[in-house]
């Protein structure tokens, strides 16, 4: 199935942006973390959202997925971990699986995590982010998977399983972890190599690897969408929340300040309308 519209994140912009597409007739997918993982989960209270003053950042997270229930928002749980267009699809892979729509929505948030030294620099020679999209380029070699995310120890059993020479590094060695993969306490790193990726330094020394998968909870926009235009680090959108690629627009945290929730769900609401002109767009065109 093609959807008009593919939301990604699953907090307030991303559920706003679900349920308005809803509203508008759009069929809409919500991917989106498990929302332990979300933010605004971690607000102690929130004293500056209209009409709601005082509630914990958690009650008012479970009253905006209620209401995105109830409107009958179809939702995947997972992190989307590639993205791809094909002319005038887009697909976003989570875990094995493949969605695909017309238009896409970034609600991503910001991602809080440490960009190594090295990496952006071997992006693609060497270094990535998806297990199930680059692993059989690595298939007989060695490679370090550094285990950021919860599903990392199962994406290192399947590099394992085709065939790759797997050493696990992380803070602290998962629960899930194959006794047969290899675990290193790492917390400092450095991705190491002129061309390509040749080692990964850590404060125990050097992993010699051909292939580092940096398995973070949340991927960078840009890092799904190489050649979305950025903007003092944020993503750069016009007054109707289009990105710099065609049929991708992005709404909440993750275009920029003020961090705030109800900036977020203003602009999921902006953004899903700006779909449903841009599709209508689309469509007239092809008449
Ligand atoms: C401790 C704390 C207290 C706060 N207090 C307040 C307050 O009192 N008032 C206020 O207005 N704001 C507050 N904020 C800020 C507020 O939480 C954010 O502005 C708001 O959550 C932004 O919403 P968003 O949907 O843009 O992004 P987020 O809430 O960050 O949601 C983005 C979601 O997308 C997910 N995601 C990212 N990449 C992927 C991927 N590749 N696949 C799947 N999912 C992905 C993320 O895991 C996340 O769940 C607080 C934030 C924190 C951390």
């Amino acid at each position: 199935m093609v959807y008009d519209c593919l939301i990604l994140g699953g907090g307030p912009a991303g559920l706003s942006a679900a349920v308005q597409c809803g509203a508008l007739g759009l069929r809409a997918l919500l991917i989106g973390n498990p929302s332990g993982q979300n933010p605004l989960g971690r607000a102690e209270r929130v004293e500056n959202y209209l009409g709601l003053p005082g509630l914990t950042g958690g009650e008012l997270l479970d009253a905006f997925q209620r209401h995105a229930a109830e409107r009958g928002v179809q939702t995947v749980t997972g992190r989307a971990i590639a993205a791809m267009a094909y002319g005038d699809i887009f697909a976003l892979t989570v875990g094995s699986e493949v969605y695909q729509g017309e238009s896409v929505i970034l609600a991503t948030g910001v991602a809080r995590g440490r960009v190594f030294p090295g990496e952006a620099r071997l992006l693609g020679r060497g270094v990535s982010y998806c297990a199930v999209c680059d692993g059989m380029l690595y298939r007989g070699r060695e490679v370090v998977v550094v285990g950021l995310a919860q599903d990392a120890a199962e994406e290192a059993a399947f590099l394992a399983g085709l065939g790759c020479q797997v050493t696990f590094l992380a803070p602290e060695r998962p629960a899930d972890l194959s006794p047969a993969i290899p675990y290193k306490k790492a917390q400092r790193l450095e991705i190491l190599g002129e061309d390509r990726v040749t080692a990964v330094g850590t404060e125990g020394g050097q992993i010699p690897c051909q292939g580092v998968f940096l398995l973070r909870e949340a991927v960078a926009p840009a890092a799904l969408f190489p050649g979305l235009a950025l903007e003092g680090g944020y993503l750069r959108v016009d007054r109707d929340l289009a990105t710099s690629l065609p049929g991708v627009y992005a709404c909440g945290d993750c275009t920029g300040p003020p961090l705030q929730i109800a900036k977020a769900v203003g602009e999921g609401q902006r953004a899903a309308h700006s779909v449903k002109n841009w599709l209508e767009r689309q469509r007239n065109s092809k008449k």
